[in-house]
């Protein structure tokens, strides 16, 4: 049988959206979307350019970590995005995109909740990973990049062992195989929707219910893990600027920014 593939001929004529995966550049096979992405963003292709791939060989994490991405298997993508926006509020649009990655998985029937700051988990494994890639001056973002790995179509045996106890798949946990391109085009209508809403009034009020309702965390005793240090937390809130709130064992709170901590469940990945 002939793989589905998602070159933009493919699947433009289920997508509603007006400019976000309006230019797509498709690869069979790429390091990583996202080092495409920042290359192709400098040279000043237009907002909403999406870069995709069937597979990629270097898919990179957040902090150096890397992230596996079999062919055909997933949606392996990244969104290139020029908002107007202090630098500081880079990190609403990661939690826009969970909001809109969360929606769309959620219409197929399956029941996904959002892990601060950037990861997708059913059943208490990740299915979905965001790495948000900025190019900045003082005040002024030049570019946005949003990598989004999706895990949909995997078996078991396509999941390395060492990460089998905090990974999964959409197909494995729902046990039918996903039709990529449907998600695909829903995930980059509903970012669309969810991104106009915040480029219009900076209002993120539809995407912080998603995430707080649909939240991993929120109420839960959490590992706060930092670069030398691991703390046990309860997570209170997720704030309107989009940190994580948290009170540790003796009373006191902190705000977390995304770019500083992991944070994990007692027992496991969460
Ligand atoms: P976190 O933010 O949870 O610390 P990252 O977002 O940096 O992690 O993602 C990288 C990590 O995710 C890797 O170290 C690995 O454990 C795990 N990983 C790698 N590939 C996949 C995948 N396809 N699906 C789920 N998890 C993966």
């Amino acid at each position: 049988m002939k793989e589905e593939t998602l070159s933009y001929e493919d699947f433009k004529s289920d997508l509603s959206s007006k400019y976000i995966g309006r230019n797509v550049y498709y690869f069979d096979s790429i390091d990583s979307t996202n080092t495409k992405a920042k290359k192709l963003a400098s040279k000043g292709v237009s907002e909403g350019t999406v870069v995709i791939s069937e597979e990629q060989t270097a898919g990179r994490g957040r902090l150096g970590r890397s992230w596996i991405s079999p062919k055909h298997k997933g949606l392996w993508m990244s969104i290139i995005l020029r908002p107007n926006i202090d630098p500081i509020n880079a990190v609403k649009i990661t939690q826009i995109v969970a909001a809109a990655i969360h929606r769309s998985i959620n219409k197929l029937g399956i029941k996904s909740l959002i892990k601060w700051p950037n990861d997708i988990v059913l059943n208490n494994k990740k299915v979905c990973g965001i790495l948000t890639e900025m190019s900045a001056e003082l005040n002024r973002i030049s570019y946005l990049v949003i990598g989004i790995g999706i895990n949909v179509n995997l078996d078991e045996d396509e999941i390395p062992n060492d990460i089998r106890s905090i990974a999964t798949s959409l197909k494995i946990e729902s046990k039918n195989a996903i039709d990529r391109k449907g998600l695909l085009c829903s995930i980059l209508d509903n970012f669309e929707i969810l991104y106009d809403e915040f480029l219009e009034d900076c209002n993120m009020d539809t995407t912080l219910n998603i995430c707080r309702e649909n939240s991993a965390i929120l109420g839960k005793e959490i590992q706060v893990i930092k670069k030398d240090s691991c703390l046990c937390a309860k997570a209170i809130d997720i704030t309107n600027d989009g940190r994580l709130l948290v009170e540790y064992k003796d009373g006191s709170k902190e705000y977390l920014i995304s770019e500083e901590v992991s944070v994990r469940g007692l027992m496991g990945y969460i």
